[in-house]
């Protein structure tokens, strides 16, 4: 499980030196402007990574789960913005690819690889985060049509100009909640209804586009269903679990940059006549946040081997992603301290990182309701 295959290291070589390359020396510029970085997404089209996990019959690069995550964390190390939205686009596809008839696949999988088109996940809703079971968007039949009503909060990947297309999920038999009471839909931006609403003025991830979805009659054919009426909050909570271990290799690749920044700062930092990291209390630091990063690695690492052999992997997910997010946010917490007043201000990347980690806890299950999955398995 731990040797990585020689198309791996490749992979994780040509990722590294593009990230290096066309993205790290724009983190700071995407930070201040909050600006989306339309030109490095299609960049990443043009070089497969967009469409990384889609078939390559549909266009992509027909890789894995662990091949993601080498993907996500190293473009994490360069710029948060652009990992989270890479991260929600390879949680689109992976939906995509499991449940759409070959028709969808061709068109959807097939614009995102060939054009760079972006998907978004709409689930959560106002009063439905946490508890996705509450979701109030409905999907009311009418003859070969289905018609949407309700809104969206904090989608990814949806912006004034971004997005093209959502997965939305939406209440189609109030009676039967989550066990067949929903359904997924695939639902293009320009079809009638289809809003856009406020962007959102976040704290971290600040070129990351996250918005509103309102869908106010909003009809769609029924060759828009994903998979089939009643299965959308299975479909939901599967693809979820692929993308949490996305977000656990996001978090990875941010603690591995805070902590590069912070050995690099300590070493050249000096106070009392010698650098501060020639002091124990500094050392340790470094030490704990290192061995911490590694663990997260290897927890991530691990989930995303299981659902290569599709074998179980929704708790491995889920600790994966609790501890990876934890795990950044301590991390970048520590490096910030290690670099005292300097790291409270915007010269400093870590200043950028820090903020940016801080969604890692919350997006795609709070550590909360990582715990909630994790302690449900163990007790079953
Ligand atoms: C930047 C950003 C991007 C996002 N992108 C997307 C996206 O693309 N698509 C999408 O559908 N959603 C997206 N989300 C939504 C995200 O997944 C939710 O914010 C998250 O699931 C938490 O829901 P909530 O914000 O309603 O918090 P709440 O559910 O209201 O939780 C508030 C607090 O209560 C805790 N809590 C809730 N229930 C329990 C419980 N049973 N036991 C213990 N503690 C509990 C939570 O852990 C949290 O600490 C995004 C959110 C953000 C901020």
């Amino acid at each position: 499980m731990l040797e990585l295959t020689k198309e791996q290291n490749m992979l994780v070589k040509m990722v590294r030196s593009f990230s290096q390359r066309e993205i790290a020396p724009r983190a700071e510029e995407l930070d201040r402007t909050g600006a989306f970085p339309a030109e490095i997404v299609q960049k990443m089209a043009e070089l497969g990574l967009l469409g990384l996990n889609v078939p390559r019959e549909f266009g992509g690069a027909g890789l894995g789960e662990v091949d993601k995550v080498l993907a996500v964390t190293e473009v994490a190390q360069a710029c948060s913005s652009t990992a989270e939205l890479f991260a929600v686009q390879l949680l689109v596809n992976g939906i995509i690819a499991a449940h759409g008839t070959r028709e969808q696949k061709q068109r959807y999988l097939g614009m995102t690889c060939r054009q760079g088109k972006l998907g978004a996940f709409a689930l959560t809703e106002p009063g439905a985060g946490s508890d996705a079971g509450g979701l109030q968007t409905t999907a009311v039949e009418d003859g070969d049509s289905y018609v949407l009503n309700g809104s969206k909060c904090f989608i990814s990947n949806l912006g004034p100009q971004e997005g093209d297309y959502a997965i939305v999920i939406a209440v189609t038999d109030r009676a039967k909640k989550t066990h067949g009471g929903m359904t997924a839909f695939l639902v293009d931006r320009d079809t009638p209804g289809f809003q856009v609403g406020k962007l959102e003025d976040k704290m971290g991830i600040r070129s990351a586009a996250v918005s509103e979805l309102i869908l106010e009659d909003c009809r769609v054919g029924k060759e828009q269903i994903l998979g089939k009426v009643g299965r959308g909050f299975q479909i939901a909570m599967s693809g979820l679990d692929s993308g949490r271990i996305g977000i656990a290799a996001q978090a990875c690749g941010e603690a591995q940059a805070a902590l590069d920044a912070a050995v690099s700062y300590a070493k050249q930092r000096l106070q009392f006549g010698r650098p501060i990291s020639a002091q124990q209390g500094i050392q340790w630091y470094l030490a704990e946040m290192a061995t911490k990063l590694e663990a997260a690695k290897l927890l991530t690492i691990k989930a995303a081997a299981l659902r290569d052999r599709g074998e179980p992997s929704g708790m491995n997910a889920s600790m994966a992603k609790f501890f990876a997010g934890e795990t950044a946010n301590e991390v970048a917490a520590k490096a910030l301290q290690i670099h005292g007043g300097y790291g409270y201000m915007k010269d400093y990347a870590i200043e950028r990182i820090y903020r940016d980690a801080r969604i890692l806890t919350i997006y795609e299950g709070t550590s909360e309701v990582q715990k909630i999955v994790i302690a449900k398995e163990l007790l079953k």
